[in-house]
């Protein structure tokens, strides 16, 4: 059989005996060396996605360049002893041997197990779950928030934790998958807290196609995030490192030509969808792909997973921690872009009991002055150098009382009410800014000056400086956040533990802190 008769086999959707012998044939090691992982779960199915990667970390993942048939399976059981569905898919080379396969026809608000396989060789199962049906009446959700997981920084021991964390409907990742910056073996931080790096990236800065894959290849190879896959399905957004660090629509810091700048940006996105469990609305069209989208869960939570990154007008004040500029207040600033925006206002009038909205970068407009500082200073690359956007959503928020913000990019633990009028007005809406899984290394409860800037801005309730993840439970009364962090990402296999528990009143925007 030649390999013109091979593919056309394959595209027949069959596979035959020829082409499963050969598929044997193709491996020197393991193919699913990268893991299983299921996303974007709705009441009848759910993504399952794998990556056929034999040698991640060379060209292609060590995998030949034609199509390869993948065979999957989904159970109600863990030993698959009642498979309720089956089919095979075909790992294609312009998709580096990615599979994602939608399932459907199954039960609402059940768990499920799935797995796949290529010849003789077999994936580690994972499991996933169905969603309610729509506006069934629901008494318990429970969720994980994730990200920021810079491989250098730190073990992703967090990952093995929430792991064993029982009953996860699901976890949401709001972005920071991978870091595209070059290995770099020396240290990093300043001052009081200089850090070695616990492993290194390979390879320079990611601008091909081919960087990323390998990047995501090297992340996705740790087993503790396989394991965090495995055990429940996710909902993923990315940030800005999925990409480059702080680049705003088609704007990086290099102020490269935005026509050139979306070269980079397709390849970075590409490369996003090939390693996550999204369903094929969120496949790339070039330099763009639609990422905001929306689920619900029964009569309880209506989920609103934001895209921060790709509408956005460039961060004012030339970006960075800066005092304040005339930018900050543009009133043709976007953060998210109108069309979106008017999609979130509706969304939240959707009659949930409660609304979530899972995004990206810090949504208080926290004043930063610390010390003998004068001026105040922002985050310009978070919602708070893009006023007129944020106090339009917080106006779309406000009356409802039942509306809790996701968020993470800050590496750290900040708990506290969304305020109208620059953080000075009536509150709206909570906020739980969620730590990092491993970015910064090394953390502790808190840091010099974090006195000076809970003092400067009211509406913070709490502060946490180390590494973890959040959980939380929700009922029709209350929104119960649990905030877990380790002590240490530089040794591996440390213990988590509870920082503090939060609990949000149905109706009403305010924070208990135990
Ligand atoms: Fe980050
Ligand atoms: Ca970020």
């Amino acid at each position: 059989m030649d390999r013109r008769m091979f593919m056309g086999a394959l595209a027949g959707a069959t596979v035959t005996a020829p082409s499963i012998l050969r598929a044997q044939q193709l491996f020197r090691s393991y193919p699913f060396s990268l893991g299983v992982a299921a996303g974007d779960p709705a009441p009848d199915g759910f993504v399952i996605w794998t990556r056929l990667a034999p040698e991640p970390l060379e060209p292609h993942g060590g995998m030949p360049l034609w199509p390869v048939p993948v065979e999957w399976q989904v159970a109600t059981d863990a030993n698959f002893r009642n498979v309720v569905a089956k089919g095979e898919a075909i790992a294609h080379p312009e998709t580096a041997h990615s599979v994602h396969v939608e399932i459907a026809g199954l039960q609402s608000s059940r768990p499920y197990w799935y797995r796949f396989s290529v010849g003789a060789e077999h994936s580690p199962y994972g499991t996933a779950r169905t969603t309610p049906p729509l506006g069934a009446k629901l008494d318990r959700l429970r969720l994980g928030v994730v990200g920021c997981q810079n491989y250098e920084h730190g073990w992703f021991t967090a990952y093995r934790h929430i792991a064993e964390e029982p009953d996860l409907d699901f976890i949401f990742h709001y972005g920071d998958y991978i870091y595209e910056g070059r290995g770099n073996p020396m240290t990093f931080g300043a001052g009081h807290k200089v850090q070695s790096y616990v492993r290194s990236h390979v390879g320079e800065e990611c601008f091909s196609l081919d960087d990323y894959r390998r990047r995501y290849a090297q992340y996705k190879s740790d087993l503790d995030l396989q394991a965090a896959h495995a055990s429940c399905a996710w909902w993923v957004v990315f940030d800005d490192h999925e990409v480059q660090d702080n680049y705003a629509g088609l704007t990086d810091k290099h102020l490269t030509p935005p026509e050139l700048f979306a070269f980079r940006r397709a390849a970075a996105y590409q490369a996003w969808y090939e390693h996550t469990p999204v369903r094929a609305a969120s496949i790339p069209r070039g330099p763009d792909v639609q990422l905001y989208r929306r689920a619900r869960y029964g009569d309880l939570v209506d989920m609103h997973f934001l895209d921060t990154r790709q509408f956005r007008t460039d961060q004012p004040c030339d970006d960075g921690d800066k005092p304040y500029c005339p930018g900050i207040d543009d009133p043709k600033a976007q953060m998210m872009g109108l069309p979106e925006e008017a999609w979130l206002a509706k969304g939240l009038r959707g009659g949930a009991r409660w609304n979530g909205v899972a995004q990206q970068v810090m949504m208080m407009p926290v004043n930063r002055r610390e010390g003998d500082e004068k001026e105040p200073r922002y985050n310009v690359d978070s919602w708070a150098g893009y006023n007129a956007p944020r106090e339009r959503v917080l106006e779309s928020m406000k009356g409802l009382g039942n509306v809790v913000v996701l968020t993470g990019d800050e590496h750290q633990n900040w708990v506290g009410e969304l305020r109208q009028k620059e953080g000075k007005g009536d509150a709206v809406a909570v906020e739980f800014v969620v730590t990092s899984i491993a970015s910064d290394g090394d953390g502790s409860d808190t840091r010099p000056g974090m006195d000076d800037v809970m003092a400067e801005n009211p509406f913070l309730k709490l502060y946490n400086y180390q590494r973890g993840y959040a959980l939380c439970e929700v009922t029709p009364d209350t929104w119960q956040t649990q905030l877990r962090v380790l002590d240490k990402v530089t040794v591996r296999d440390m213990p988590i533990r509870t920082r503090a528990t939060v609990t949000v009143p149905h109706g009403r925007p305010e924070l208990h802190i135990a």
